[in-house]
């Protein structure tokens, strides 16, 4: 049985004009007065909705194999299809790590059972994070996962050697390697943003030269081997005048930055709230209005959820003992419309190339971040932008609930995702 062909009917196309656009056998066949007339199809009444690309994440933790307690391929996928997503990129540190052809292709293939997302491995750049031997690039980029971005993230490829022997490497197949930017040495016993906030609470502190410093050494590599350098969830108002500077000399780097980045602050850590510890820590005030900034001029490529489940053993305890990270699909367009659109520093085409057309060049995914067009991939999210709602950990479809936006007010509110033209989630409700 094939699967109903849907009338969205209505909708303002990445905000702007009123349109109609009609998904059949996995495409969409027809926009406009053609639309609006065709017979036999389930209609949805999108007056009032934003109708966007589907979203694509370039950096979700699925914890599978390994943590399944925290979250699953399918449990993260569904989580992701709620959100508006239709890509998600999964990330290495599973356990096993993601290191060989044998796991990615295994990560590959538990997202196509779940069918709710597409889920592209990133894999490993060292054997077992280990940060001291190459894992088996090539051999995951011919996998049948056919792996593009390769990333140690949780640790941060310090070697510069190394980094320079990755970087070289992933250009025989158009690859990128992602850096979690960490200084190691200058990140020992760190627990949240270094500054007089630190001192105050008498918490180790995370100086943002610990990033920094990683960033201008990797796009100088980059620049210098001639390679693709992606860079992991940028905090610091110093990491986008380095990006900047990297993209004016031409060097071929881009950057992400997270939702939770763009909205909080270091202020939440003192109340020493685990829920607000993460990987990199909350930043200042200023730091937050730079990567908005950076974000809103294209500095920054992409908005990346680093949604980072963690079981209530691994995350509701003190403090210093507690996970770093936290969950981010379901209210990542809910924190960027809040902190991005309702400032009008991005409008909802700015937003489509953020959370899809960029993030699915970087990930080198042809067949998503595509135009709302006739025979284009019926990949499709639908987005209330005036709802207002309170953030509810309970009614999340993630296995964990290490949300930082409990009881938050957000407005806007993913209502509807299409994945080739099949209905994946509806009002938080996944479509299994
Ligand atoms: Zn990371």
């Amino acid at each position: 049985m094939s699967d109903p062909a849907y009338l969205i009917k209505g909708g303002r196309l990445l905000g702007a004009d009123v349109g109609h656009v009609l998904l059949r056998d996995g495409v969409i066949v027809a926009m406009g007065a053609d639309a609006r007339d065709a017979a036999d199809v389930d209609v949805i009444d999108a007056d009032g909705l934003v109708v966007l690309p589907g979203l694509v994440d370039l950096h979700t933790h699925l914890r599978e194999p390994g943590r399944e307690d925290a979250e699953t391929v399918a449990s993260g996928s569904a989580a992701a299809a709620v959100g508006g997503f239709t890509a998600v990129h999964a990330m290495a540190n599973t356990d096993p790590v993601a290191d060989t052809a044998g796991v990615v292709e295994q990560v590959w293939h538990l997202g196509r059972r779940a069918g709710l997302c597409d889920v592209h491995p990133v894999g490993a750049v060292t054997v077992g994070l280990g940060g001291s031997e190459l894992a088996e690039l090539g051999a995951m980029a011919e996998s049948r996962a056919t792996v593009r971005l390769f990333s140690d993230d949780g640790k941060c490829v310090s070697d510069a050697v190394l980094m320079r022997r990755a970087l070289e490497y992933v250009k025989a197949f158009d690859g990128a390697v992602a850096q979690h930017a960490q200084e190691p040495r200058l990140t020992e016993g760190a627990q949240m943003n270094e500054g007089p906030m630190s001192g105050v609470l008498g918490l180790g502190g995370w100086p943002a030269v610990a990033e920094e410093s990683i960033i201008a050494r990797d796009v100088l590599l980059a620049g210098h081997v001639g390679s693709r350098l992606h860079v992991c969830h940028v905090s610091t108002a110093g990491s986008v005048e380095i990006l900047r500077w990297a993209k004016g000399k031409g060097i071929d780097v881009t950057a992400e930055v997270t939702p939770h980045h763009l909205l909080l602050t270091e202020d939440r850590v003192a109340g020493y709230d685990p829920r607000f510890k993460v990987n990199p820590p909350l930043r200042t005030t200023t730091d937050v209005e730079a990567l908005r900034a950076g974000l809103a001029d294209g500095t920054i490529d992409a908005v990346a959820t680093d949604h980072a489940p963690h079981s209530v053993e691994d995350k509701d305890c003190e403090w210093a003992a507690a996970a770093m990270g936290m969950t981010g699909l379901e209210t990542a367009i809910g924190v960027v419309a809040t902190s991005m659109v309702e400032t009008g520093l991005l409008d909802w085409a700015g937003v489509a190339d953020r959370m899809s057309r960029r993030p699915a060049q970087i990930g080198r995914l042809e067949a998503q971040g595509r135009s709302i067009a006739v025979g284009e991939p019926a990949n499709i999210t639908l987005v209330d932008p005036k709802a207002r709602y309170r953030v509810d950990r309970m009614a999340m479809v993630s296995r964990s609930r290490n949300t930082p936006y409990e009881g938050l007010e957000l407005v806007g509110r993913p209502v509807m995702t299409f994945l080739r033209g099949r209905m994946t989630a509806r009002d938080g409700v996944p479509q299994v």
